[in-house]
């Protein structure tokens, strides 16, 4: 297979992105799930093909690392023979869906899950920007609030299916046989009314614009993530959202994985784990409190290693503290604000308190020993 044309920007494994350590793969799995070979199969095939290093993005898709032009065609046919891959790059753009993790075998969310994936995949699709996103989140409470998404499936607090746009604190009842229907025709009235906006909720901000028939209150989420056993399975975390492929073929042979924009995985049925290297398993553990993007040198903008620094900072937060270490102003793993940033330089490292990576330092110029002396 030979590599394609390749673009900087929404890496998919049908169009990876060039970083500073070879070709970032994106795999978005079906339904949000890996099924135990699949995920065996993406460790023998980061091993092979990649640097062994896999990421578990914030939109709940697994990217591979150091990937070369000459194994890209090999790791292609790999996750081709697993039915991981979409037939065009264009379906697998728009397929941009999180499902909530807590749901059963042939209950209503595998089911819109895999409709609203049909949906998104047909040719006659509407062209949607390419961060633009669906959340299914019909468990019986919302879990998915505070993850990235335009267009929500959700049910109001008598349990019953409604549809809603991000921004909006209204929504619109419908059926499990209207539902994905009316999410396209949602995503058509985005389309038609957004203007200069690539978002929905910046749109519903933005204009007195409104899509009609929207008026069931939405239930408020009180979700917070944490590792642990649910009746679903384990919830494990895992540090930056990284882990090795020793991991991950440990984990395949657990259950099956499904995919959470939390920086952990709920291992399928799983009552009890072994100890596998690289989990956080205590909800208290200060890593699950500290973001951090790739950095250098894998990628080719950061201005220092960040996770090293992340790691040594983490065990002097307070028990409620949140720290992001970013290794440039863009703040790719956390766009907002956090109640701590640091943020590598060219002359070191600035310190914000309460702001975002590209907020005017509270502190600037620092070495890493100032750093940690800060905090
Ligand atoms: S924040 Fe900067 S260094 Fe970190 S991943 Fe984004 S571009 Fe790279």
């Amino acid at each position: 297979m030979s590599l394609p044309e390749i673009k900087g920007y929404c890496p998919g494994a049908l169009r990876p992105m060039p970083s500073g350590d070879g070709l970032v793969v994106r795999i978005r799995p079906f339904g949000g799930r890996l099924q135990r070979a699949q995920a065996d199969g993406i460790a023998t095939l980061s091993a092979a093909h990649g640097n062994g290093m896999i990421d578990l993005s914030s939109r709940a898709n697994i990217q591979l690392r150091g990937v070369s032009e000459h194994s890209y065609g090999p790791l292609m046919e790999g996750l081709g023979h697993m039915a991981l891959l979409d037939e065009t790059a264009k379906a697998e753009a728009r397929r941009n869906i999180l499902v909530t993790p807590f749901w059963q075998t042939g209950d209503e969310t595998e089911h819109l899950s895999a409709k609203l994936t049909a949906a998104l995949t047909h040719e006659n699709a509407p062209d949607i920007p390419k961060k633009f996103g669906f959340a299914v989140d019909t468990g019986t409470v919302p879990v998915l609030h505070t993850a990235s998404a335009d267009i929500r499936l959700e049910r109001d607090a008598g349990g019953s299916l409604i549809l809603a746009a991000d921004g909006l604190d209204v929504a619109k009842p419908v059926t499990v046989d209207t539902i994905i229907p009316e999410a396209m025709a949602l995503a058509g009235w985005f389309m038609a009314t957004r203007g200069t906006h690539n978002r929905m909720a910046a749109l519903i901000a933005g204009t007195t614009a409104r899509p009609t028939g929207f008026f069931v209150p939405r239930q408020s989420q009180h979700y917070a993530p944490a590792p642990g056993y649910t009746p679903f399975g384990a919830m494990v975390g895992l540090a930056f959202g990284q882990f090795t492929v020793a991991t991950l073929s440990a984990l395949a042979k657990q259950g099956g994985l499904r995919m959470t924009p939390w920086r952990m995985l709920l291992v399928e049925g799983a009552r009890e784990l072994p100890e596998i290297e690289g989990l956080i398993t205590d909800p208290e553990d200060p890593l699950l409190r500290v973001i951090a993007c790739t950095g250098a040198p894998g990628c080719a903008q950061g201005f220092a290693e960040t996770r090293p620094v992340a790691r040594a900072l983490a065990p002097r937060l307070g028990r409620s503290q949140m720290l992001h270490v970013s290794g440039c102003a863009k703040g790719c793993a956390h766009p907002g604000a956090a109640e701590l940033t640091v943020t590598a330089t060219p002359t070191g490292f600035d310190l914000i308190k309460g702001g975002r990576a590209s907020d005017t330092p509270t502190t600037k110029n620092l070495t890493f020993q100032d750093i940690q002396k800060a905090i």
